[in-house]
């Protein structure tokens, strides 16, 4: 490529056309390959003596900038992909390396940051996600208007300083118009939200309450089974994990027969798994009121049970009584469960991202396939 004959070169800092410089040595860019051919275009920058910047300062170019060995165009493409592929499989299906692959991603997802248009936010998700062996947590925030989810941020670890760090980003303007937010027990999230949002209704989210209690009952079952173990009996109890995690409706005949058992030789793991059947009844209310008689009930034959991890649950449940009840005040107009599909989407994004797992690589890829990010334009639609 060459510079049409007479035109005048643009300065890349003030978009004005500005007197020349110099040429700089051709350099090469990568375009979108054609019929499985690579495509590169070759081009010399010029430099200009711009009087507007007092600078010499390189052309800018509609195909690109200075910084990238990719057209935009070629970015564009290779991100797309990006979303639909892993990372690397993108960089094998088009002759092309991972690192620049990431570069693609990276530069689509700083140009949709920057365009983003936040708007009102009704209703947030706040959710962690690990990452890494070792305690290596994002925390994650989602909004769940019903019109609209996305991720809107993501934060290092899950500490109270990061998720502050999101109502910085978001601004004060925007923060106290939020009317909903979801999240778990987690304390330090709790504090941060009771802190930013103490206008907005607190909604403990169901699915996490559901995990705590299978993880409970979970505990107790180990413990029974290694108690039989350990009394020289057949642990009956070792495979039945799943007999018990499920509603007794879902279970087949023969597994029923094996659930019947199972509950004859445990009575500590059978009174647990009743104590969280029983738990279950609290969804169907629609009366907060009612709701909460029930949890009360609920709470207060659990602490008779001398069951501890199941106490536990109950403890937890006491103290945070007024945030589940939330979950009754405002379920006509927040959708449940809706934090914890895009948190299984981030999931799999993460998989997608193989290997690769630091904070900026996790960040980028969780952004471009979850944050609903405008794109740079482009002069073809290619696909
Ligand atoms: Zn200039």
């Amino acid at each position: 490529m060459r510079p049409r004959k007479g035109s005048a070169a643009v300065c890349s800092r003030c978009h004005q056309p500005a007197p020349g410089y110099d040429q700089l040595a051709e350099r090469r860019y990568d375009f979108i390959p054609f019929w499985g051919f690579l495509v590169f275009l070759l081009y010399a920058m010029r430099r200009v003596d711009c009087r507007r910047c007092q600078a010499v300062v390189v052309e800018e170019v509609p195909w690109g900038n200075g910084k990238h060995q990719l057209t935009n165009a070629y970015m564009l493409f290779l991100a797309r992909w990006a979303r639909r592929l892993s990372w690397k499989e993108t960089a094998e299906a088009f002759r092309t390396s991972w690192d620049k692959v990431c570069d693609a991603v990276e530069h689509v997802v700083a140009f949709g940051l920057e365009h983003r248009v936040l708007g009102q936010i009704d209703a947030i998700g706040v959710d962690e996600i690990q990452y890494a062996k070792g305690h290596k947590y994002l925390t994650l925030v989602y909004q769940i208007d019903i019109g609209i989810t996305r991720l809107l941020w993501v934060g290092r670890e899950r500490t109270i300083e990061s998720f502050q760090g999101f109502f910085t980003t978001i601004g004060d303007e925007i923060t106290s118009k939020i009317v909903f937010v979801c999240s778990d027990m987690w304390e330090p999230y709790l504090k941060v939200i009771r802190e930013k949002c103490s206008e907005a209704l607190h909604i403990l989210d169901r699915f996490h309450i559901v995990a705590k209690m299978n993880k409970a009952l979970d505990e107790v079952r180990a413990g029974g089974s290694r108690r039989m173990a350990s009394e020289g009996r057949t642990p009956l109890l070792k495979k039945s994990r799943w007999l018990l995690l499920r509603r007794e409706e879902n279970l087949k005949t023969e597994q029923r027969f094996r659930l019947r058992d199972l509950l004859r030789y445990n009575l500590r793991t059978v009174r647990a798994y009743l104590l969280k059947e029983a738990f279950q009844q609290l969804w169907d209310y629609t009366s907060p009121a009612w709701a909460g008689k029930f949890l009360d009930e609920w709470c207060r034959q659990t602490m008779r049970s001398r069951i501890e991890p199941m106490k536990k649950i109950a403890r937890s449940l006491r103290q945070h009584r007024e945030l589940i009840l939330n979950y009754f005040r405002a379920q006509k107009l927040l959708s449940s469960g809706v934090v914890e599909g895009l948190n299984n989407k981030a999931k799999v994004t993460m998989r997608k991202s193989y290997g690769f797992r630091t904070f900026r690589v996790l960040e980028l890829a969780l952004y471009h396939s979850l944050g609903k990010l405008p794109e740079p334009e482009s002069t073809h639609d290619f696909f």
